[in-house]
């Protein structure tokens, strides 16, 4: 197969709904799932007269969202008509931003499978309105307008990756910055963060790029990165076959696993550009971003460096712990309660994180809360109870939601640390072996082991591992 001679490259454009409570240009609720054509008025239904006002605290979002992209901004920019026909769109244009886009030149660094990291470029960031919803039913197609109007962000990388991996990770970086700065709820399902894939081949070794296809509205990282991974051995095969890339709009079928022609470069639209004569220039004071700059709030990277220092935690650990801000928070405060940083971070990884998945659940519907593991956590480093018996008490929590001190208390699991209460034990253990005892006393110093295991057998596991089997050992040698 050909396919090892030729290379792919990459470019996404995103769009990300900004966390407002209202519409960009109008007082309407932001809002999703409420009545179809309630959250409107004459502003996002174009009524002839209607003015739009902008929304400071969408300017705010995208601003954060330009800093934590390592955007250069622009004091000036402008806004711009960009004008289409569609039913989901009543004014007949969409309110966005062309020539002078309110930042560019930014970059995100992304974790690669191979351990490294990888400098994505952004070209640019604009502010944009989202346009209605069409819902084709059986008997025609209905338009909701309750989205028309809603404040976006478009953010357009440079064709910088070349592979599938390299742009699933940069989509899952710039999801996670802009949850963890409070920009987008990130909601794939609800069309809250929405990507357009650009792919073209070339063969390995030439600077010149291939023709373009794009990729449509992809809803998961797991199908962007199908979509591109069969879409770069298409046009390899393709060109291969001595077919000619043609530029078209594609999409992804999840259901056969194949994209599929939507329209080819003749039918793009001209969108006749122009500035919006109903909104002045957008220019933002000095003092205004320097407020910004001051208020933003942590981003992953620096919550993972913080982490690593504070708990001695690998990058592996960090990264895990901070893939969503949720986990994060959640991580923080087992940790503040229990004291033990790599323990917090033990649990939370390896029993928490598997028994979660295992239900196919976040961290926010964990029905162990961050307060019940660390009270867990705790009681294993007091000794009340040891880490095995741990395990059994945490599988009980996380199917009954109960605390761990009442699942100890009805199920008797506390650890034995009395001295005397191991003795008898460990007295009956010896007396009813007396073979292995005497092959004990004879230099078979390894039955040891055999001796503390049938007396923690005897205690159901509950007596404290350590003063076992010193008492063990010291019966034994006298
Ligand atoms: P268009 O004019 O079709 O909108 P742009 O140049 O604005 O194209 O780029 C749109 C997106 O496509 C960007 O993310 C860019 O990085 C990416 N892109 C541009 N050219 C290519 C190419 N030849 N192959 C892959 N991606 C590309
Ligand atoms: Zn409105
Ligand atoms: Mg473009």
């Amino acid at each position: 197969m050909s396919l090892e001679k030729y290379e792919a490259v990459i470019g996404l454009e995103v769009h990300a709904q900004l966390m407002t409570a209202s519409k960009m240009f109008c007082r309407c609720p932001n809002q999703y799932g409420s009545s179809p054509n309630t959250n409107v008025c004459p502003v996002c239904t174009g009524q002839p007269g209607a003015l739009p006002v902008i929304n400071k605290k969408a300017m705010e979002l995208g601003v954060r969202a330009a800093i934590a992209l390592n955007c250069e901004i622009h004091p000036e920019s402008v806004f711009a008509r960009k004008n289409y026909f569609y039913p989901d769109l009543p004014k007949g244009y969409q309110i966005s931003q062309y020539e002078k886009p309110f930042c560019t030149q930014g970059y995100v660094v992304v974790q690669l499978k191979t351990g490294e990291e990888k400098r994505i470029g952004i070209t640019r960031i604009h502010f944009e309105e989202d346009a209605g919803k069409s819902n084709h039913e059986a008997y025609g197609t209905l338009v909701n307008l309750n989205r028309a109007g809603v404040p976006l962000c478009e953010i357009v990388s440079e064709p910088d990756m070349r592979t599938a991996h390299e742009a699933g990770q940069y989509l899952r970086a710039l999801h996670s910055i802009l949850r963890y700065a409070d920009i987008c709820d990130g909601n794939m399902e609800e069309g809250n963060f929405r990507c357009d894939a650009n792919i073209s081949v070339r063969p390995i070794g030439t600077e010149k790029f291939g023709t373009k296809v794009e990729l449509k509205n992809i809803n998961s990282f797991k199908f962007v990165e199908k979509a591109i991974e069969y879409e770069v051995q298409r046009q390899v095969f393709a060109i291969e076959n001595g077919e000619k890339i043609i530029q078209q709009t594609r999409s992804w079928n999840s259901a056969k696993n194949v994209t599929e022609v939507m329209r080819e470069k003749e039918q793009a639209h001209d969108y006749r550009y122009f500035p919006e004569p109903d909104l002045p220039k957008l220019v933002f004071s000095s003092s205004w971003l320097d407020k910004i700059k001051k208020e933003m709030p942590e981003l992953p990277q620096q919550t993972s460096a913080r982490f690593k220092a504070a708990f001695d935690l690998s990058d592996y650990d960090a990264s895990v712990l901070t893939s969503s801000k949720e986990l994060a928070k959640y991580f923080e405060s087992v940790v503040s309660h229990s004291k033990n940083g790599k323990a917090s971070a033990n649990w939370v990884m390896n029993e928490l994180l598997g028994r979660l998945n295992a239900v196919g659940k976040e961290i926010d519907l964990s029905p162990v809360s961050s307060t019940q593991l660390a009270e867990l956590i705790a009681k294993i480093d007091s000794g009340e109870i040891s880490g095995k018996i741990a395990k059994t008490v945490f599988e009980e929590m996380f199917a009954t939601s109960k605390d761990a001190s009442s699942i100890i208390k009805d199920k008797g699991l506390v650890q034995i640390s009395d001295p005397a209460a191991l003795e008898n034990v460990i007295r009956k253990v010896i007396e009813s072996n007396p073979s292995q005892l005497a092959e004990y006393k004879a230099g078979k110093v390894k039955l040891l082991g055999f001796f503390v295991g049938q007396a923690m057998k005897e205690t159901k596991g509950q007596a404290n591992p350590a003063l076992l089997n010193e008492l063990v050992k010291k019966f034994l040698d006298s």
